[in-house]
């Protein structure tokens, strides 16, 4: 049994949630903090929001440029306004300060050393699969795969079970609201394999079509792959139920979480799901690591994805053997610090709580598609503004989604244009781009205001 590190500087180090003596429950969330007003309704931020962004030193950040010259790039005169999370959420000095003591304290390779450097490094890196593991409900580390991000994942499984198990005569369904991760990739496997692709349809108010999905799935469905919170329309899609379709016909569910881990609790079990994937760097931890969950059966019969150092037991001339799960699927060095410090990323949420980053999500995301949708001439993808998750993708009359961001980033306010890499999707809706922003747990009520301003500013300037 290797030594137990203690994680220096993992945790969070004071608690989120003080008590202001002003507490309620809205639909089962306990919620605490400073009052604000939204739709002129009283409502309150689920935390203390303003404590939160202490955390974040990258929010004082001064950016834009000169709305008189708008486009003109960049400036340092405007406070930044990060409405990008979905795309890259940034990272709490809890989590900058575990990277900082691996590599001021323990830096070394892991399994590879009998060495107290080494053993503290191998300890500290598989403690942080089992803070994963919690964190969604699985097993066990077994069941959790370090990966570099949600696409390799999704590729891991694609690759190791698709080329293995799929075939002509086989079916593969997706949704059309599918991330490139998954959607590329499961195309690319079934021209391979000769397998077919199917697509679920997308209904006009954004929603899967779940008639529709029922026709799509069955005998010959061998992986249902779809989106849990889609990066686009912000649809919430129903992973439960087609889990409980798929498996009636014994395929399996692989839930794509990049935006739904994140942002709300997400529990393996409750969804019924054999594999799911999900990226560090979208909540709070670096870039570099990611992880896939699959129930411990079907990765035992996985055959391995990459091969080398460390995923082998005993290796011959003729032949070779694989070391237990998770290890037989991360062969060669891995991203060690950014694996621990994706645990630190973990508990830092977990500290807020999942159900309160949810809330707080919900509250910004309906706020914004009510602002937005008031400001007019404005056309927002997706379900309405109280059932979706944390983001808005929307086009303004007249104005290119690339032209829009530009005039943003003069305000400060950094959002995303472009396809967010649901091309097929985008063709759905007859939109070549769109602009999206993006909420998380350090954003307020009052960005969602600066970012309508300026989308006003936009339109009126290209009216
Ligand atoms: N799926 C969804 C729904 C996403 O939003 C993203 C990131 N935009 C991905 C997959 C891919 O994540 P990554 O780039 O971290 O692999």
């Amino acid at each position: 049994m290797r030594p137990s590190k203690p994680l220096t500087g993992g945790g969070v180090q004071q608690s989120r949630l003080p008590d202001t003596g002003n507490t309620y429950r809205t639909e089962g969330v306990l919620v605490l903090g400073a009052q604000i007003r939204v739709m002129g309704v009283q409502e309150q931020y689920p935390f203390d929001v303003e404590a939160v962004r202490a955390d974040f030193p990258i929010l004082d950040r001064l950016v834009g440029g000169d709305p008189e010259s708008p486009g003109e790039g960049p400036g340092d005169d405007t406070p930044l306004v990060y409405l990008d999370s979905a795309a890259t959420s940034h990272t709490p000095d809890a989590v900058v300060d575990t990277i900082a003591d691996y590599y001021r304290g323990y830096n070394a390779n892991v399994h590879r050393g009998i060495h107290q450097l080494s053993q503290e490094a191998s300890v500290a890196y598989e403690e942080a699969h089992d803070t994963v593991a919690d964190f969604i409900g699985a097993s066990g580390r077994e069941e959790i795969v370090f990966t570099k991000n949600t696409t390799e994942a999704m590729n891991l499984v694609a690759y190791a079970w698709g080329l293995d198990e799929l075939g002509p005569g086989d079916n593969v369904v997706l949704s059309q609201m599918e991330h490139h991760a998954s959607l590329v990739t499961w195309q690319q496997i079934g021209k391979r394999t000769g397998a077919d692709v199917r697509f679920i349809e997308v209904t006009d108010e954004g929603r899967l079509d779940m008639e529709h999905a029922a026709e799509c799935i069955d005998g010959d469905t061998q992986m249902v792959s779809v989106v849990h919170v889609s990066n686009t329309l912000g649809t919430i899609n129903p992973i439960a139920e087609l889990a409980d379709i798929a498996h009636d016909h014994d395929a399996y569910v692989f839930a794509d979480g990049a935006q739904s881990v994140p942002t709300r609790p997400v529990d393996v079990e409750d969804l019924g799901v054999d594999f799911l994937a999900f990226s560090g760097h979208k909540m709070c931890g670096p870039t570099g690591i990611g992880a896939l969950y699959g129930r411990e059966e079907i990765l035992e019969g996985m055959q391995p994805y990459l091969y080398g150092g460390d995923m082998i037991r005993r290796v011959s001339f003729e032949d070779s053997t694989w070391e237990d799960l998770p290890w037989k699927f991360e062969a060669g060095t891995p991203s060690i610090a950014q694996g621990i410090a994706f645990a630190a990323a973990i508990e830092y949420l977990e500290e807020i709580g999942m159900e309160n980053v949810q809330a707080h999500e919900d509250l910004l995301a309906e706020y914004a598609y009510d602002e937005l949708t008031d400001l007019g001439g404005v056309e927002i993808y997706g379900p309405p503004g109280h059932d979706r998750g944390g983001l808005v993708a929307f086009n303004v009359e007249g104005v290119h989604a690339h032209d829009l961001s530009s005039i943003l980033n003069d305000y400060g306010v950094a959002i995303r244009a472009g396809d967010h890499c649901t091309q097929p999707l985008h063709d759905e809706l007859g939109v070549a781009a769109s602009a999206r922003a993006s909420f998380y747990l350090y954003n307020t009520v009052e960005e969602v205001d600066a970012l309508v301003d300026a989308v006003g500013e936009a339109r009126d300037l290209f009216a």
